[in-house]
């Protein structure tokens, strides 16, 4: 039996958790590059997601690293080797994928138990172990159970204890809630931080969803078109994308031409089409900007304010509102401006209540706000 299981102690995972290192993956289907040359390091004790649109290469990803499929060629080191084309049983991964499912004809107990029953730990420290794991994730009364007598919720409970059991060095999520409505999604993605959280294990998760990779992640790797373009905390992926895709990606932006007019090591100076200059942000991951060229600004639509008399803003204009809603704790404004629509979030009730279609506004925003995007 191996040495930590002896222990029982299924809190000392982060000891021996060396993270995963990712070195330019390529995975090619025919003439098809479904993953190309995809690097990234999965440190020990983060959540780190892959999100990207269907078919960006996220699950061939999780797929090598679990080692379902072989990488054509990069490397994957876990505890300083390369576990390129190790059996993927012997990778010592947790993993849940939707197609990964549980044994119907078991108990929660037995589904938790078989993976240390695979690593021959003895009946008595099995059940133990077991019995642990699935009353850290709140089924401590259901064991008993076999999944067709659990909800959805409950069953990825059980693939989520059947994945840590055996102490991993990792756990691979795929898209682990797409399958529950909205409100168990949201209570399992904060079970999940917790586990991540209380037994310090590193995560690599799989999502399509925005709003879940930002809830969720310590960090977020963009994918699109099976490479990755941006990885970063959600707050810096949100607020300095490198690239259009990025930001159109983690939500809703405004995009405005303009022309890069100088350019400093932060800062650039741009001109909008009406003529009028003002400084902009240049993103710190690594948007290479030189002056005199084309570019845009993305401006998010809670950084847009419709002015009243002595707001200062850095870029201002004019326009008709064309829409205007409420949603929730705040309203949504689109205003058209010459030949574009701009999205403006209102959070101020006070100031979002003297909005109204029709009306014709200045609106504006701040440098601090305005990013130049280049790709
Ligand atoms: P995602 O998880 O981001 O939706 P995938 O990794 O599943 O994307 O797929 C990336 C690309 O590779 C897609 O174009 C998909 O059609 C293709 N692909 C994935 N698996 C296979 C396979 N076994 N054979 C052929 N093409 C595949």
């Amino acid at each position: 039996m191996n040495m930590i299981l002896k222990t029982g102690n299924v809190a000392a995972l982060a000891a021996r958790d060396k993270g995963i290192q990712v070195r330019n993956i390529t995975k090619t289907y025919a003439d098809h590059v479904a993953v190309d040359d995809v690097s990234f390091d999965l440190k020990s004790g983060e959540l780190l997601t892959l999100l990207g649109p269907s078919g960006s290469g996220k699950s061939t990803t999780l797929m090598m690293v679990a080692g379902f499929e072989n990488p054509d060629r990069g490397t994957i080191n876990v505890n300083g080797s390369n576990i390129v084309g190790v059996d993927a049983r012997k990778r010592h991964f947790g993993i849940v994928f939707q197609g990964y499912a549980l044994f119907p004809h078991m108990t929660a107990m037995e589904n938790v138990e078989f993976p240390l029953r695979m690593r021959r730990v003895a009946p008595a420290e099995r059940l133990r172990l077991a019995r642990e794991m699935l009353e850290r994730v709140g089924l401590g009364s259901m064991t008993h159970r076999r999944p067709r007598e659990l909800s959805g919720g409950q069953q990825q409970r059980v693939a989520l204890a059947r994945a840590l059991v055996f102490q991993p060095h990792a756990l691979l999520l795929d898209e682990p809630l797409g399958a529950l409505d909205k409100n168990m999604r949201e209570k399992m993605q904060y079970e999940i931080k917790e586990l991540q959280r209380t037994l310090g294990i590193s995560i690599l998760f799989v999502t399509h969803d925005q709003e879940e990779a930002m809830t969720m992640s310590d960090r977020i790797a963009v994918m699109d078109q099976g490479r990755i373009l941006q990885i970063g905390s959600p707050k810096s992926v949100y607020e300095q994308p490198n690239t259009a895709f990025v930001a159109n990606f983690l939500g809703e932006t405004n995009m405005i031409s303009c022309h890069v007019s100088g350019v400093d090591a932060e800062r650039a100076v741009v001109a909008l089409g009406d003529g009028q200059r003002g400084a902009a942000v240049v993103s710190g991951s690594g948007t290479a900007l030189s002056r005199d060229i084309a570019a845009r600004l993305s401006v998010r639509p809670e950084n847009v304010t419709i002015l009243r008399p002595g707001d200062a803003v850095d870029f201002r204009l004019r326009g008709t509102v064309k829409q205007h809603t409420f949603v929730g704790r705040h309203s949504r404004t689109i205003i058209t401006a010459g030949e574009m629509d701009f999205a403006v979030i209102t959070a101020d009730a006070a100031r979002a209540a003297k909005i109204a279609m029709g009306d014709i506004v200045d609106f504006g925003w701040k440098s601090e706000h305005a990013l130049v995007i280049t790709k």
